[in-house]
């Protein structure tokens, strides 16, 4: 017969709590969610459950899967156990072990590699010196608040023309942003331009202000391996709001987006968020928003809600307003009132490209 704190120890399974991590024999290793790295978190496999040490923030010694929870949430132990067990009933009979979530994987190497290299020809011709390059380095700039830096740490780049792509993947005109994680490419979304949806309306066609390159696989989650090692996490709702938001906050915080409000993080993502202690939800302040915050509250129960001052519609519009987003994310973090004088201090609508 378990005692409740030899089950829990042995149905928790740190590979589906702790992200990035790689089978070698009957370890894993990977990253540290607490202090990042690449290879300083094993856990090993025993029958009385996982352990894990880290070689950097750990004291050099095996830990469980209780300790392990407990720093995470800071946690006592009884209420770690308590709370597993609440939800239980003793009476069912218990799996030996947790079973293994459902996890997404990239899309194929032989779609990965085109996309990539086109992405890489895209932010080329970005950094060019074509007048079309630099009219969108323009908008980019000036609408978007995006720092040269920022268009260069996560690849941004324009595509001119339609273009086909690898195995017949339609590439549409506008503006890349290509999604990383762990070293894999799963998708490179486009913004689209406003001459190409005037043309396709033209020729009868529909297209969107976002159409991904065809084999993404969105629903990925955006900037997710700056989550290891974070002490706190923006979400926000989508790739251009996560880029100007990183270029205000300290670098142990992240931010991240599922690319659109009403998309969850699932079983792959949702293990990134595994060690960081504040999650902070910035959703759009309307009917969608406000749904979206419901359900990620119920996926992420330690994840509490931030708003933007009024009158803002989201991070970008915002700092193009001149809104201070270095003393707003500062009091939000601290979870202290936002001064009132951070703005907006102006109403500049968004222009297009
Ligand atoms: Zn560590």
């Amino acid at each position: 017969m378990l005692t409740q704190q030899e089950d829990f120890k042995r149905s928790t399974r740190l590979g589906d709590l702790v992200p990035g991590l790689k089978k070698s024999g009957q370890y894993l290793i990977g990253p540290c969610p607490f202090c990042g790295g690449r290879d300083r978190f094993n856990v090993k496999m025993t029958d009385g459950g996982d352990l894990w040490v880290c070689r950097q923030c750990g004291d050099g010694r095996y830990h469980d899967a209780i300790d392990f929870l407990m720093r995470r949430d800071g946690l006592t132990f009884a209420e770690v156990v308590g709370q597993s067990a609440a939800p239980r009933p003793t009476a069912a009979p218990r799996p030996t072990a947790a079973p293994a979530p459902d996890l997404a994987t990239p899309p194929a190497d032989d779609w990965q590699w085109p996309a990539l290299i086109a992405a890489a020809e895209c932010a080329d011709f970005l950094r060019g010196d074509s007048a079309a390059a630099g009219k969108v380095r323009a908008y980019l700039r000036d609408n978007r608040k995006l720092t040269d830096n920022t268009l260069q740490e996560y690849m941004i780049g324009f595509n001119p023309a339609g273009r086909m792509v690898g195995d017949g993947c339609w590439l549409a005109p506008g503006v890349t942003i290509p999604c990383m994680v762990d070293g894999a490419l799963w998708y490179v979304q486009v913004r689209t331009t406003a001459a190409a949806r005037a043309e396709a309306v033209d020729a009868g066609r529909k297209l969107d202000k976002y159409h991904a390159l065809k084999g993404s696989k969105l629903g990925a989650l955006f900037n997710a391996d700056t989550l290891i090692g974070a002490r706190a996490v923006f979400v926000v709702e989508g790739e251009f709001d996560a880029m100007v938001l990183s270029q205000y906050v300290p670098r142990d915080v992240a931010v991240v987006t599922m690319g659109s409000a009403g998309s969850l993080p699932g079983n792959t993502w949702a293990r990134y968020f595994a060690a960081v202690k504040d999650i902070i939800l910035l959703l759009d302040d309307d009917d969608a928003g406000r749904q979206a915050l419901a359900r990620w509250q119920k996926k992420l129960p330690r994840a509490r809600a931030a708003q933007l001052p009024d009158g803002s519609k989201d991070v970008t519009d915002f700092r193009r307003n001149r809104g201070n987003l270095v003393t707003w994310a500062g009091a939000v973090l601290r979870g202290e009132t936002v001064p009132a004088d951070v703005g907006p201090q102006s109403t500049q609508a968004a222009q297009d490209v």
